[in-house]
């Protein structure tokens, strides 16, 4: 077994008096790609929150690179080598492009390298460079999903966090970006834990993934095992 980059164990937050997740526990492999199922409000967003510190889980320990990374502040675990690329996309609207892009790797000094990274993802994503100068707020919502995945990538992070890119995109362009995040994943080494409710999609693209019902994992698997489970055939590929 290869050792995990992340783990979770018994996790729970709350918003208030809301219970969002109710004792998640996970595991994340280095270099593998593992994805969170489930349908609308069951709990995946808040599952990243709580990795990436934005929201502190009110009890359970997350372990990242063998430390705990609960509580602490998000750019602290940012510079730990953990980034996320958040839902609805939410770059910066009155920003170029190309400093999007730079907002991303704020947390780095090495500028020459900084650029070649801009290079890179401009080669992953053509049209980045294409719109380089253009403000992001000017982009499609396709295209700022690219963007958005580019700029979390830019702190050269070990584990990149991706909360449903494909939401408000088309199947075509949603297979696209899906292709690319899995050659992103091979080439540069980049694990990845992604948070989908295009289910089908998800777990032809990962290698493993769990499925979370009301804040709890009901099942987990290797991705294509899963695919082939009736339960999820059912409620989650609309398949009978
Ligand atoms: P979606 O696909 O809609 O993003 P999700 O699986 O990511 O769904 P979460 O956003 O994590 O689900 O929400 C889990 C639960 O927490 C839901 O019941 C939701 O209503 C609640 N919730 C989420 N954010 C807040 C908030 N800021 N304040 C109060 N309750 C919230």
């Amino acid at each position: 077994m290869t050792e995990p980059i992340l783990t979770l164990a018994n996790v729970e937050a709350a918003y208030g008096a809301v219970k969002a997740i109710r004792g998640v526990s996970l595991s994340v492999p280095k270099g593998s790609i593992v994805t969170v199922l489930g349908a609308n409000g069951a709990g995946k967003t808040t599952i990243l929150k709580t990795i990436s510190g934005i929201l502190d889980p009110q009890k359970g320990s997350i372990l990242f690179k063998g430390e705990h990374i609960e509580r602490r502040d998000p750019a602290d675990i940012v510079r730990r080598g953990l980034s996320q690329a958040p839902e609805g996309r939410e770059v910066f609207p009155l920003l170029s492009v190309r400093n999007n892009l730079l907002m991303g790797a704020y947390t780095r000094s090495d500028r020459d390298e900084v650029a070649r990274d801009i290079e890179r993802m401009e080669r992953y994503f053509p049209i980045l460079k294409e719109r380089s100068e253009q403000d992001a707020g000017l982009l499609s919502g396709g295209q700022q999903q690219m963007l958005s995945i580019s700029r979390a990538l830019m702190s050269r992070p070990d584990l990149l966090l991706l909360d449903e890119p494909s939401l408000g995109l088309s199947p075509k362009l949603t297979q696209e970006i899906f292709a690319i995040v899995k050659r992103i994943n091979r080439e540069e080494g980049v694990t990845i834990l992604l948070v989908e409710q295009n289910a089908a999609l998800a777990l032809a693209t990962a290698d493993y993934g769990y499925i979370l019902e009301l804040g709890r994992i009901v099942m987990e698997d290797r991705a294509a095992v899963l695919a082939e489970k009736d339960d999820v055939k059912e409620f989650y590929l609309g398949q009978k």
